[in-house]
């Protein structure tokens, strides 16, 4: 008989079907009209009613079925308990079906740090550019993001009525990523994604040394990568800090599972242990292809203002 999944495939099980049920809930906030906008550190650091009913539903559904794994959530919420209409306890049985990469295959609960944005691009969410939102579930294993899921709720949106509403993406190193067509940006061209609600002085200073054919303006940093992996986009820069490691833990697991990259602006990767500090504070470089020649393009004087 066959042996029972690897601990980390029944994560990412778990997580997928986590992440659908998040989904749900982002659209029915929505469509109920009540967003219950909170400010957090200031009118661009908001939260809504979708981002605290998520998030319980994420780390209490998880925190159920593996209590020993660590779950790091980006909103501070009252410890109250979560009702049963939130808990989801499915899983997708086609990831169950595949081989955990075999470095893989030992992992402990114990050992796996989950990072979780429960509504990423909040902003935009609250403006109704609704396809740049994303749900974030990003595991992390002796401080890597090694296997991520990232749902776009909205995807399809404004593809009309018979469109499939909302995708799940997810991927494992050494395995790949799944549910989107990898797609590499046109060849010879230079096109940077970066913020649209965060921008400042040195963020667009650094966007002008690289000198690019042409900048996309979006939310949020799931989105981003999708951008990337899907050749809408060439490079993912931000010379700023904002981003947490909820923000880059999905994106970079499935990023790496591509082939791709990712780091701070100084070229540093990032860690995702329990301990770490939840700041980005020296920005984003992301490629999925030629990251050296956006690495090497970005100014000194750009690198220096940005403390890891
Ligand atoms: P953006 O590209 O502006 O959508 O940012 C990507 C992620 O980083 C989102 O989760 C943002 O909320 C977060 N972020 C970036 N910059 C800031 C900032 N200045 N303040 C708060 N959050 C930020
Ligand atoms: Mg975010
Ligand atoms: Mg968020």
């Amino acid at each position: 008989s066959m042996a029972s999944p690897a601990l980390l495939m029944r994560v990412v099980a778990s997580a997928y079907s986590v992440a659908e049920k998040a989904a749900t809930i982002v659209r029915n906030v929505m469509s109920a009209g009540d967003l219950g906008i909170v400010e957090k550190a200031g009118p661009n650091d908001l939260q809504t009613k979708a981002d605290r009913l998520v998030q319980m539903s994420i780390c209490a559904s998880l925190a159920r079925k593996f209590p020993k794994v660590t779950i790091i959530g980006e909103e501070e919420l009252p410890t109250e308990d979560v009702t049963e209409d939130l808990i989801e306890d499915g899983h997708c049985e086609e990831i169950l079906k595949k081989p955990c990469p075999a470095q893989y295959t030992g992992i402990k609960e114990e050992e796996l740090v989950i990072w979780v944005d429960p509504l990423d691009g909040t902003k935009e969410y609250t403006e109704g550019l609704l396809d740049h939102v994303t749900v974030l579930i990003g595991i992390a294993y002796g401080g890597k993001a090694i296997a991520g899921v990232i749902n776009q709720p909205y995807y399809n949106y404004e593809a009309g009525a018979n469109a499939v509403l909302g995708r799940t993406i997810w991927g494992v190193l050494g395995m790949g990523a799944f549910g989107f067509q990898l797609t590499e940006a046109p060849a010879g061209k230079h096109i940077i994604v970066t913020t649209r609600s965060h921008s400042n002085a040195l963020v667009n200073e650094c966007i002008t040394a690289l000198n690019p054919d042409h900048v996309i303006r979006v939310g949020g940093a799931g989105n981003k990568i999708i951008q990337l992996i899907e050749g809408k986009a060439s490079a993912y820069v931000f010379a700023s800090p904002g981003c947490k490691k909820w923000d880059t833990c999905a994106p970079e697991a499935i990023l790496h599972a591509v082939g791709g990259k990712i780091t701070d602006i100084r070229g540093n990767s990032f860690q995702y242990n329990k301990e770490v500090k939840h700041m980005n504070s020296a920005g984003v470089l992301a490629t999925l292809r030629n990251y050296d020649y956006y690495a090497c393009r970005i100014p000194n004087t750009v690198k220096e203002s940005l403390v890891p």
